[in-house]
This record gives C-alpha cells, sequence and structure tokens, in this order.
C-alpha cells in the first residue's frame, strides 16, 4: 500500500434518516462502505458520477451490517466483491424474517433485542423497524450471493484493518483506513452521532453497555471519525483522547 494512505470521501452524508456511504480511494482502485436504501441509488451514482466514476469502478463493497439502510443498494454494483461478516447477515435476515410474522413479531424481536422492554416506547421503535423492514428489505438488493465474502475467515482486502464493534448488533464492523499519516474510522452504527445517539431514527443496541464501550473505544483512537448517521468529525490525538478516556472510564456507560 502506498504511504498515503486511502483517500477517504463521503459519497452520502449520514443523517437521523440515512446511513452514510463512504468511498476509499487509492489511486484507481475503489471500495464503497454501506450502500443506503433503494429510493438513494440516484444520489449514491450522482455522487460517484461527480467523481468521474461510474459503479462498474467500484471493486469491492464493504457493509457494516444488514440493517436496511446500510446494504440495500450493494446490487448497484456488478463487479464489486462484497465484504460483511456472516454473524451480521445471519442476524439481520432472520430478524427480519421474524418481523414478518404478524402474530408474534412482538414476541419473536425479544430473541434479538433482549433489552427491548428497558426503553420507553419500545413497541413503537420495533414497530417502525418492522415497518421499515417489510417495506424495504428484499434480499436481491443485498447483490448475488456468490459475490459475498465473509470477514470471519477472509479479513478485508488490501490490508484493511476493521474492528468488530457488536453492541449496535452482533457482528457489526468499523473500518479503519489509515490516511495521511492518521486514521478515519468509518463507524458504522457503533457511533450513530457526534453528540446526541438518541435522534437517530435507527434501532436500540442489542447491547447497550457493549455499545457504550464500542462508542469509546472509537473516540479513543484518535484521528477521524465518520459517523454511520452524521457528518465526519476530527478527534484529538491519541494522547489527549486517553487522557480523557481515563477520566470517564469509571462513569456508567447506562448514564449517557
Ligand atoms: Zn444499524
Amino acid at each position: 500500500m502506498p504511504d498515503t494512505g486511502w483517500k477517504v470521501e463521503v459519497l452520502m452524508p449520514g443523517s437521523w434518516r440515512g446511513a452514510t456511504s463512504v468511498l476509499l480511494s487509492q489511486g484507481q482502485h475503489h471500495l464503497v462502505v454501506d450502500t443506503g436504501l433503494p429510493h438513494e441509488a440516484h444520489q449514491l451514482v450522482r455522487s460517484l458520477e461527480r467523481k468521474g466514476l461510474r459503479p462498474e469502478d467500484v471493486e469491492v463493497v464493504v457493509n457494516t451490517h444488514f440493517h436496511v439502510d446500510h446494504v440495500l443498494n450493494n446490487c448497484l454494483f456488478p463487479r464489486a466483491a462484497i465484504y460483511a461478516t456472516q454473524e451480521s447477515y445471519d442476524w439481520c435476515c432472520s430478524l427480519y424474517s421474524d418481523l414478518r410474522d404478524d402474530r408474534n413479531w412482538e414476541q419473536l424481536s425479544l430473541k434479538y433485542y433482549p433489552e427491548l422492554l428497558d426503553y420507553e416506547e419500545a413497541r413503537q421503535r420495533m414497530a417502525g423497524l418492522r415497518k421499515f423492514a417489510l417495506r424495504w428489505w428484499k434480499a436481491e438488493r443485498l447483490g448475488e450471493r456468490s459475490r459475498f465474502h465473509w470477514m470471519e475467515t477472509e479479513g478485508l482486502p488490501d490490508a484493511l484493518d476493521f474492528l468488530v464493534t457488536a453492541g449496535h448488533v452482533p457482528g457489526h464492523v468499523s473500518i479503519l483506513a489509515p490516511s495521511q499519516g492518521s486514521t478515519t474510522v468509518i463507524a458504522g452504527d457503533a457511533l450513530l452521532t457526534r453528540e446526541d445517539d438518541q435522534q437517530v431514527l435507527t434501532m436500540i443496541p442489542c447491547n447497550r453497555e457493549q455499545f457504550a464501550r464500542d462508542r469509546e473505544r472509537i473516540l479513543s483512537l484518535g484521528g477521524i471519525i465518520v459517523p454511520g448517521h452524521d457528518h465526519q468529525f476530527s478527534t484529538p490525538s491519541n494522547a489527549a483522547a486517553n487522557s480523557r478516556e481515563e477520566k470517564t472510564g469509571a462513569k456508567d456507560p447506562q448514564s449517557r
């Protein structure tokens, strides 16, 4: 890999209602991390066009996890190898399948979100996710299964590194892209927004304590962070971040 590392560009900025999609480039070699919802397909293609690229030019797609807002334009990239964890794939496919059960979906959802009833308005949040899933989830939009590569066994191409950040959903990953002497963390939904994760229209963490640890770990790395549902931002250097972590280390993660 060249010393300059990766050029990191946001294709679709994340917001309370849509997930971030990121382009990683090294010369003529291009990867896309997360691909958005079907109605965002035109925006994604236009954003690539503005950089002089066609979907055919993208060689690798990486999915941080399989929530609908991160994966449903994988099918736009006809040549791309698709990297993700099998754990996240299996978990989300099974969840969406169970949510189709008209009679038992609420009970079944506790299998996936055992802490659900600890949350206010838990039922409404799950009903919202269900509506989303029934409307949008279509396996053919994920790309052909023959193009999938499971990160548990294959890792990522180009010596890219990643963290398993499983508080949001099992098998969730955050991507670490070395770029110009620093590291850019493409956090996915392990870090939803810079300040206030409550505002985002996505699901509760499947494990709230782990989710809080994932967020702290990402913030402690130093460098640039691209959240799953917010604009990118810089964090202090590692030294400053580590001292901040020591000061806040004893804090109850659930109080945040
Ligand atoms: Zn998510």
